[in-house]
């Protein structure tokens, strides 16, 4: 596959073309198209000489992603499905918020770290995407957000949370190639106040971590409150320990001062024991935290139960009690396979249709 346009930090664009024996401007003019106007076609940047939008079309391609679904919940989340050039898929969700959408955004076709849990473990890991396939997510569901805006929303603002599928710190260069074109003021403008990196919190992501630089939000995914614990459900990220875990995101929220999220995912019998709340309120007492307490999506071809609500309340007073700000979250889009945990779901439900009946 060729390198696509969007892979290329804005800034470096007047170099490339000035290192292809063209003025420097031809860059700005290039990024220009890219990010600000969002054009998908060479053809349509008239403003470039056509020798040059030739030349260009021979080395990069100008988009790689391809909308082959699109599928809306009845709470209005929408669930998008994108066909890479090499056939692979991902799935990117727009959410919409009380004043804004979130973009809920992949990072990898697949993934290595095998939360049993999450329905994109169960095929394991692809390949990372490109820094341009990243991008090109946020700026086709900013599209789609102008097209179709939400009528509760005063502008047409988003934030962006790398929940989708994947680790991001397991694809770190692209995922930070990808945080500079979003915030670049000549790449997507957008406030890293309104980005989010979600991460499992892998070992060798931790010395990412500590070398993020950019102060966009931080949330890691713990589900066990000791090493044992966490390794049942999170096998491979499971393999740093969770004070690991958390002393890096102590550093990075001391860096960055922002508060950093922790996730929890309530499995019943499994992460809801009242224990483990006591344990994670230690865990998290007095430090720059906050926990989000997400009861699990249940997936097609799994035993695993959600926490029943009681449950949910009990181990969130018990984080409440110890001081830890801690929130119930419950995602959306659960009718169209857009919860959080279960993009590909459908398309696995779509296997088994396939399969012969068993009586
Ligand atoms: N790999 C990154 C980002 C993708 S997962 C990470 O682990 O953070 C994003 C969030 O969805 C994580 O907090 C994860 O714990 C949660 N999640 C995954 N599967 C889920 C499910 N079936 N139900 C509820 N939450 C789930």
């Amino acid at each position: 596959m060729k390198p696509l346009l969007r892979d290329i930090v804005p800034d470096d664009w007047p170099n490339l073309m000035t290192a292809r024996g063209e003025p420097a401007y031809r860059g700005r003019q290039l990024a220009h198209w890219l990010f600000r106007q969002s054009e998908w076609s060479l053809e349509t940047m008239t403003n470039l000489p056509a020798s040059l939008r030739e030349r260009l079309a021979e080395d990069w391609d100008p988009t790689g992603l391809e909308v082959v679904e699109r599928k809306v919940a009845a709470d209005g989340t929408r669930k998008f499905l994108f066909r890479l050039r090499d056939a692979q898929t991902v799935e990117s969700v727009i959410i919409p918020m009380e004043n804004h959408a979130t973009f809920c955004i992949s990072s990898q076709v697949g993934c290595a770290m095998a939360c049993r849990f999450c329905a994109t473990a169960r095929g394991g890991l692809v390949r990372g995407l490109s820094p341009g396939e990243i991008v090109e997510q946020v700026q086709r569901l900013a599209a789609d957000l102008v097209d179709n805006p939400f009528p509760q929303h005063g502008d047409r603002g988003f934030n962006v949370v790398f929940m989708g599928m994947g680790e991001p710190l397991d694809n770190y260069p692209a995922v930070r190639t990808a945080l500079d074109i979003f915030t670049a003021p000549e790449g997507l403008g957008l406030s890293v106040r309104r980005v989010q990196l979600s991460t499992s919190a892998p070992p060798h992501g931790l010395v990412h971590l500590d070398a993020l630089d950019l102060p966009v939000g931080l949330t890691i995914s713990l589900g066990g409150s000791d090493d044992a614990a966490r390794r049942k459900v999170m096998p491979v990220s499971g393999k740093a320990s969770v004070t690991e875990a958390l002393d890096a995101a102590e550093r990075f929220a001391r860096r960055s001062g922002r508060r950093v999220t922790v996730a929890w995912v309530l499995i019943d019998g499994s992460t809801d024991q009242l224990e483990q709340a006591e344990n994670l309120a230690r865990l998290t007492a007095n430090r720059p935290f906050k926990v989000n307490l997400i009861p699990l999506n249940e997936l097609d071809d799994d035993d695993l139960a959600a926490t029943g609500s009681e449950r949910i309340l009990a181990f969130q007073r018990v984080l409440a009690d110890a001081g830890v700000p801690a929130f119930i979250r419950v995602s959306g889009g659960r009718d169209i396979g857009a919860a959080c945990g279960q993009l590909r779901r459908r398309r696995q439900g779509r296997v088994d249709e396939i399969a012969p009946p068993s009586s």
